[in-house]
């Protein structure tokens, strides 16, 4: 038991918390190569499905190996029935409103592009200046493009979007609001109903990116009223480095939108192989090439996965876990220099917690070289994101244990403070 602190907190609450975890289970659906080995970084690259693992073997040597080009005609409607279970399940989307293609930058390009056109007396597009970097070079190159002005609205690193001032920033003249529905810095949440509500009103479209959400966070596309979305699935949706992501356009908009990338698998009858393009009604047309069918199949193994263990558990479980950890760090890490730099009301969270400390990047080095696997994100902050799907209450025990005592043997001092290339 440790008593230094506000709060006690020994190791036997983490085992309680686990022994009680409804989710417990799932740890056994990935795969757990090295047990001694901590990994908070699930918000980053989730870990291998064991039936991911199966299922690409098979499909390889099974579909691709002895169906050869035979296979396509099961492959050709993947991206959409992904898509439907990838957005009925985890996004509430209604069917043929989601779709899985290309990277989260390319989708994000081809619906930007394509509300920016819908608004073509509209010049402007908001988005947030600590939004992800591919979200603001992408948008910003758009703007180039199109000669449009960009305007970032200021938001804190630690605290997340700001309603008043995106509001301000929000008049006639807005075509696109476009955001991160969870901060990939700081995991604070974004209330997607009242924000896409506010763009409305201003007569813009939105477009989310739940690049940190999908898998970890209620998100609610219908009763939000969101128009358009993107997102990624190599992080809690577990389907592995590089894997396609998906989009969303609503119903209701699909007609009235173009997206700017005019490929054959956007086109109406692809097979007829028409002199000129024509987009394919519904979800199709924003589709642009061949997609990635292995990965599509790892798409839809973790995708599976997430959902049976359901989206409203997970939530449940990541609050409680960064909740643990938040109470942690102010026992242990608060006197060594760091500080909490995510809201610490859990409903306003999601599944990471970042720690700011001036040795940020060496102490993550150093704590890799202890078994433990964070990631560094300017300014000078640790980032943990244990994925509620396979992370335990003892993980987050262990973690933190093991920081708080290399740090306060100064074991992170002889690490490089120069960032690597991949950090
Ligand atoms: C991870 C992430 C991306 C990744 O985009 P890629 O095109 O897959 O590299 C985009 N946006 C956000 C918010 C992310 O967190």
């Amino acid at each position: 038991v440790v008593h230094d602190g506000p709060v006690t907190v020994d190791r036997a609450r983490a085992e309680r918390l686990d022994a009680a975890d409804p989710l417990a289970a799932f740890r056994d659906q990935v795969v757990i190569a090295d047990p001694d080995l901590i990994y908070l970084d699930g918000n980053s690259l989730g870990r291998l499905p064991v039936r991911t693992a199966e299922r690409l073997a098979r499909a390889a040597r099974e579909e691709w190996g002895r169906g050869l080009v035979r296979s396509w005609s099961d492959w050709v409607d993947l991206p959409r029935q992904v898509g439907d279970l990838l957005g009925i399940r985890l996004l509430q989307a209604r069917p043929g409103e989601v779709v899985i293609a290309d990277s989260t930058s390319v989708n994000l390009y081809k619906l930007a592009a394509a509300a920016v056109d819908a608004r073509p007396d509209r010049r402007v597009i908001v988005t947030d200046d600590d939004n992800f970097p591919t979200d603001r070079y992408v948008l910003a190159g758009l703007a180039h493009e199109r000669g449009l002005d960009l305007r970032p609205v200021h938001t804190d690193a630690d605290d997340g979007v700001d309603l008043p001032a995106l509001t301000r920033a929000l008049d006639d003249d807005v075509a696109l609001l476009s955001l991160s529905h969870v901060s990939y810095r700081s995991g604070a949440v974004a209330d997607l109903a009242a924000v896409t509500r506010l763009a409305h009103r201003a007569g813009a479209l939105t477009l989310w990116d739940l690049s940190h959400s999908a898998g970890s966070v209620p998100v609610s596309l219908t009763d939000a009223e969101v128009d358009l979305a993107v997102g990624c699935t190599y992080k809690y949706l577990c389907a592995g480095p590089g894997a396609p992501a998906y989009l969303y356009v609503r119903r209701e908009l699909q007609e009235q939108l173009r997206q700017p990338i005019w490929g054959w698998f956007g086109q109406r009858d692809q097979f007829a192989m028409g002199p000129e393009y024509d987009p394919a009604p519904g979800i199709d047309r924003f589709c642009v090439g061949t997609p990635s069918v292995l990965a599509i199949y790892a798409v839809e193994e973790g995708v599976r996965l997430v959902a049976d263990a359901g989206v409203d558990a997970l939530y449940r479980k990541g609050q409680a876990l960064t909740g643990f950890l938040v109470e942690l760090a102010e026992a242990w890490l608060a006197p060594l220099g760091f500080r909490v730099a995510s809201p610490r009301d859990d409903a306003r969270r999601g599944a990471h917690l970042t720690l700011h400390h001036p040795a940020a990047w060496q102490i993550c080095q150093a704590a890799a070289d202890r078994g433990v696997i964070a990631d560094y994100r300017t300014p000078d902050r640790l980032r943990l994101g244990p994925a509620p799907l396979y992370t335990r209450f003892v993980d987050g025990y262990d973690a933190l244990d093991r920081l708080r005592e290399l740090v306060a043997a100064g074991a992170h001092e002889g690490y490089p403070a120069e960032p690597a290339r991949v950090t």
